[in-house]
């Protein structure tokens, strides 16, 4: 979602006449778009500003998730940022940079809740990669107990579905050819029609390829949207994000997840029986405040059961705004630690057996930048491993490829594109 508002950002600049510099001592303007999901991303940025401080020339401008979080504690934490702007002002920002370059303001912060007035107001990209995100979903309503974005994304809101087709269609005239829906709960998706209705309206779209989503809630996953995928798994790829975050009921409940680990298995057995090649991929959160080893071993049981071919794996942060923070029972450190690199164990033998298995089958892979030798390639198969290949002749990237599959490592696939299929497309 970042990576989406940021080239949204971008764009608007670039639509008001600045030019992009990637060196943060040629700029007059230094912008940072915040992560406050950890309090690791959110204290980099501090970090981040010391570097450049003291360059009153500058102006400095901090957005996103850590602004709307800290607001004005930004300007007490580090005084020569100028402004400081929410998730959903971002398309006022090149007004605000005028008004402060200037003269006319000092300083200015705005973090105002109006994710209806910024959709209303995205401005286009300026140019479009062969995989774009498209945000369809912004906030939630689900408050889990250790998570900021109910606070700092605001309630959820979904978008029209003719603005959402309107951006795909346009993104795609102009050479895109995956598609990446976003939401902080994408499938949670309700407007005009419902998230399954929105998925069949896009994938009907024409010189749509290949088209994906994220992230899910294990709730909102229908019998209806495994269908769909099973329906169009030309284009909508049988792998898919299904965060469980632990395998105990009972932190499931003290996190507000609202299923239990039995109702969560139902639906991966339920998803296997209707879409037969289907993968998935997990979230997991170790060290919630009161887990107990046996609770944490319930989580090592739950990964080995459901076999995940990829996964996020956090160690719990403490996030002040939530309902975990003021919670009994904090983890220590030393421990959290511990049981992080035991359930990466797990997880890493899981995917890497994955991965091995994937040794001798075809990868429809879409490339999308060059590996480190010249000849080298890097794309995405449909289960977002990351497969490398040679090619001397002409450069592949943007273009989708048949890919033989000769190795299995824990990070990538090594592969022999097939000339005989669609390169060129
Ligand atoms: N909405 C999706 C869901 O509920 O599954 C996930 C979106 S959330 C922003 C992305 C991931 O960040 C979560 O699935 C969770 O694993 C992780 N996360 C959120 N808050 C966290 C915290 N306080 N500490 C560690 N990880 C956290
Ligand atoms: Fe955060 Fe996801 Fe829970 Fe919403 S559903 S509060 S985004 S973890």
């Amino acid at each position: 979602m970042n990576v989406y508002d940021s080239e949204k950002i971008r764009s608007a600049m670039l639509g008001n006449g600045y030019v992009e510099s990637i060196d943060a001592n040629d700029s007059d303007i230094i912008i940072f778009y915040t992560c406050n999901v950890r309090e690791k991303a959110a204290e980099k940025l501090f970090s981040d500003i010391g570097r450049i401080s003291g360059k009153k020339d500058k102006i400095i401008a901090v957005g996103g998730c850590v602004a709307q979080a800290e607001k004005e504690g930004i300007f007490k934490r580090a005084p020569d940022v100028r402004i400081v702007f929410g998730p959903h002002v971002y398309h006022k920002l090149p007004e605000y940079i005028k008004k402060i370059d200037s003269g006319i303001e000092q300083r200015i912060i705005d973090v105002t809740f109006a994710q209806k007035v910024k959709f209303g107001h995205l401005p286009k990209k300026s140019a479009a990669k062969a995989s774009e995100f498209v945000s369809i979903q912004e906030g939630c309503d689900n408050f889990c107990t250790y998570c900021t974005v109910p606070y700092v994304r605001g309630r959820e809101y979904s978008r029209p579905s003719k603005d959402i087709i309107g951006e795909i269609v346009d993104l795609i005239d102009r050479g895109t050819k995956e598609i990446t829906l976003l939401g902080q709960n994408v499938n949670s998706y309700h407007s005009d029609v419902s998230f399954e209705e929105l998925l069949r309206s896009v994938l009907k779209i024409s010189g749509l390829r290949r088209l994906r989503y994220t992230s899910s809630h294990p709730k909102d996953f229908t019998t209806e949207l495994m269908a769909i995928h099973n329906e169009y798994q030309n284009i909508l790829p049988p792998f898919v994000h299904i965060p469980v975050q632990s395998g105990s009921d009972r932190i499931l409940d003290m996190m507000n997840r609202g299923h239990t680990i039995s109702e969560y298995l139902q639906k991966l057995r339920k998803f296997r029986n209707i879409c037969k090649s289907v993968s998935f991929s997990s979230d997991f959160i170790v060290g919630f405040p009161g887990e107990t080893e046996a609770d944490f071993q319930d989580t090592i049981d739950l990964a080995k059961e459901a076999k995940f071919s990829s996964f996020y794996a956090f160690i719990y942060s403490r996030r002040k705004e939530t309902p975990a923070y003021n919670m009994p029972n904090q983890v220590p450190l030393a421990e959290k630690k511990r049981r992080f690199e035991e359930l990466l164990r797990v997880l890493r033998k899981e995917e890497l057996e994955f991965n091995k298995n994937c040794v001798g089958s075809t990868q429809r892979v879409l490339f999308e930048k060059r590996g480190k030798k010249e000849n080298q390639y890097i794309g995405y198969s449909e289960y977002m491993q990351s497969v490398v290949v040679e090619n001397d002749s002409e450069n592949i990237i943007g273009t989708f490829g048949e890919v033989l599959i000769k190795e299995g490592f824990q990070n990538c696939l090594i592969g022999k594109l097939n000339w005989e299929t669609e390169l060129g497309n």
